[in-house]
């Protein structure tokens, strides 16, 4: 099971990749994943799709989804994955999740129209799959196109992050809340890329300590948003905090996502996967 080629999160136009959930599943398949999870931002509206497409390929699948956390004044995702995608507590909290959405892109825009790029608003909307989930990706695709940047990395750093023009600050979902909506629907919660935070050592702990207090079972070790020494680094703090260890690309879009699905390296093997854990919640391709 351990060099089995799981890759437990991308991200489909149903939030703020660019694929559609079928699309995405020949993708994956293609990359050589045989156990695949589709884990949109704050959403499950694709997961039917997702589902039925991987095992039309003889791909197994896991429901999934990266729910937005604020914690110590900082946004965290929080992976789920093996959920009931039918569970009405789970939909109610990703729909309370999205609700502010649509007013955070007005204020959004509103900070971009005062440093002179207008119709930002409309134009992110024009990328936008899902009309409940508006993130800022669309926006930093439309300043992409329009010229305004000569790439999305470049349009966070200079528009979309703390203390630039198109930055509002967002109340999301308690890291508690969070946590209960996915373990009460039968999954397993799991913090995403956590070297992608900004935390001192003591916010860390704290983070790991608490999601763990709160029921929360994993870690995501081999991510695309990774570097090789947090690979090593997330590798200690799996086995430190007894977590079970994930791995997933984080695949947005063909030409924007540097880590193509399926491609990351193996867990190490002194982990626990967590697909193991979940492995009465994986729906199994006939083969
Ligand atoms: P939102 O949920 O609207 O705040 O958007 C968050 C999304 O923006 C993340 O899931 C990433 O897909 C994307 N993102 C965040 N930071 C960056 C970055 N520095 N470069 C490219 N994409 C980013
Ligand atoms: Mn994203
Ligand atoms: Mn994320
Ligand atoms: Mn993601």
């Amino acid at each position: 099971m351990h060099l089995l080629n799981a890759d437990l999160h991308c991200h489909s136009n149903v939030s703020d990749g660019t694929l559609s959930p079928a699309a995405l599943a020949e993708r994956a398949h293609a990359g050589g994943v045989e156990l695949w999870s589709l884990t949109d931002h704050d959403e499950i509206g694709g997961q039917a799709r997702a589902r039925e497409a991987a095992l039309d390929l003889g791909m197994d699948y896991l429901t999934g989804t990266e729910i937005s956390v604020s914690f110590a004044g900082q946004t965290v995702h929080i992976v789920g994955l093996g959920f009931d995608a039918d569970d009405e507590q789970l939909a109610q909290g990703l729909e309370h999740t999205r609700a502010g959405r649509r007013v955070r892109a007005l204020q959004m825009a509103e900070g971009l129209a005062q440093v002179g790029i207008p119709g930002a608003f409309e134009g992110a909307l024009q990328y936008v799959g899902n009309p409940e989930l508006i993130s800022r990706t669309h926006f930093a695709r439309f300043l992409v196109e329009t010229g305004v940047c000569p790439d999305t990395h470049s349009v966070f750093r200079r528009y979309l992050t703390e203390g630039h023009p198109g930055y509002v600050p967002t109340h999301w979902a308690k890291l508690g809340d969070a946590v209960r909506w996915i373990t009460q629907a039968g999954g397993i919660a799991v913090i995403a890329h956590p070297g992608r935070y900004r935390f001192t050592p003591t916010e860390e702990y704290a983070l790991f300590t608490e999601f763990i207090a709160h029921g929360g079972r994993g870690v995501e070790v081999m991510t695309g948003s990774h570097s090789a020494a947090e690979h090593i680094r997330y590798a200690d703090t799996a086995v430190e905090f007894e977590l079970l260890a994930s791995r997933g690309s984080d695949f947005h879009a063909p030409g924007e996502s540097r880590t193509e699905l399926g491609t990351l390296p193996d867990l190490p093997g002194r982990l626990k996967p967590v697909w193991e854990a979940l492995a009465a919640r994986i729906h199994t391709a006939v083969r």
